[in-house]
C-alpha cells in the first residue's frame, strides 16, 4: 500500500453532496483521548456485571471488542445485558477536556450539503462532544449505535441502514473516520475516503496497520490528514 496523499485535490469532491464524519478522535483530535474515560468505565461496568477483579474483566472487555466489533456487542450476546444501561454508563465521562474548535465549525459550516455524525457511540455522546467543539449546530442528523440496531461499524448493513434513513447516494459522499476498517465499506460503496490520524503519527499509523491487517486489504484510503479543518477549507478553497 502506498501511502495516501495529504492535500485534497478540490476536483475530487466537487460531487460530493453529504459530509460523513465518524466522531471520535476524528472531529476531535486523538490526544483529547475520551476513550481512556470510556474505556475504564466500561472495564467498571464489566467487574461490577461478572463479578471480575478489574484485570480479568478487562481482558474479557478486549476480547468481545475483538469478536463483536464491540464490547457491547459481546456482553449483550453473552450476557443479556440492557444496551440502553450500558451506554449510559461507559458515557458518563467528563467533555472539558474538549476545546472549542472554531476554525473546524466554520469549515464544516462551509461544505455544501449536508453533514452527518455517525458513530458507534450515542447521540447524547455525540452532541455532548459536539457541543464541546462548537460545531453541533452544522450537523443534519446523528446516526449512532442505538439507530445501528447497536451493529457496530465496520459491519456493511449498519453503513446501508445509515444511507437508506438518511437517502445518502454513496457514489457523492465522503467519510471521515479515524480508523482505516470503517472506511472499507465506505469506499468500496464509492464514497470518497479520509482517515484522520494522529498529529506526527501518520505514517505510523498507515504501517502498523498495514501489518496488523496485512495487505491483502484493497485500498481503501483515498487521503489521508492529521488537520480536519485544515483538509476542509482546502476543499471548499478557503485555506489560506
Ligand atoms: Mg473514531
Amino acid at each position: 500500500m502506498t501511502t495516501p496523499p495529504t492535500h485534497p485535490d478540490m476536483a475530487d469532491f466537487a460531487h460530493v453532496r453529504d459530509w460523513v464524519f465518524d466522531l471520535d478522535n476524528t472531529l476531535y483530535p486523538h490526544h483529547v483521548n475520551l476513550f481512556a474515560q470510556i474505556d475504564r468505565n466500561m472495564t467498571a461496568y464489566v467487574a461490577e456485571l461478572l463479578q471480575l477483579e478489574p484485570d480479568a474483566a478487562r481482558v474479557l472487555q478486549k476480547q468481545y471488542y475483538r469478536d463483536h466489533g464491540t464490547t457491547l456487542a459481546g456482553l449483550m450476546l453473552h450476557h443479556g445485558v440492557d444496551p440502553n444501561d450500558f451506554l449510559e454508563r461507559a458515557h458518563a465521562i467528563d467533555y472539558s477536556a474538549i476545546l472549542p474548535d472554531p476554525a473546524l465549525g466554520t469549515a464544516i459550516k462551509a461544505l455544501p450539503g449536508r453533514k452527518f455524525i455517525f458513530t458507534n457511540g450515542t447521540v447524547k455522546h455525540a452532541e455532548a462532544a459536539a457541543r464541546a467543539l462548537g460545531i453541533l449546530d452544522n450537523f443534519d442528523d446523528i446516526f449512532d449505535i442505538v439507530a445501528a440496531d447497536y451493529v457496530p461499524k465496520p459491519a456493511g448493513n449498519t453503513y446501508d441502514k445509515f444511507a437508506t434513513l438518511n437517502r445518502v447516494d454513496t457514489r457523492r459522499a465522503a467519510m471521515f473516520e479515524d480508523l482505516p476498517r470503517n472506511l472499507l465499506v465506505p469506499r468500496s460503496l464509492g464514497m470518497k475516503t479520509v482517515l484522520l490520524v494522529p498529529r506526527n503519527l501518520g505514517t505510523t499509523v498507515l504501517e502498523s496497520w498495514e501489518l496488523a491487517e496485512n495487505a491483502k486489504q484493497p485500498d481503501c484510503i483515498d487521503y489521508m490528514t492529521d488537520d480536519l479543518a485544515g483538509f476542509l477549507q482546502t476543499i471548499v478553497g478557503t485555506s489560506n
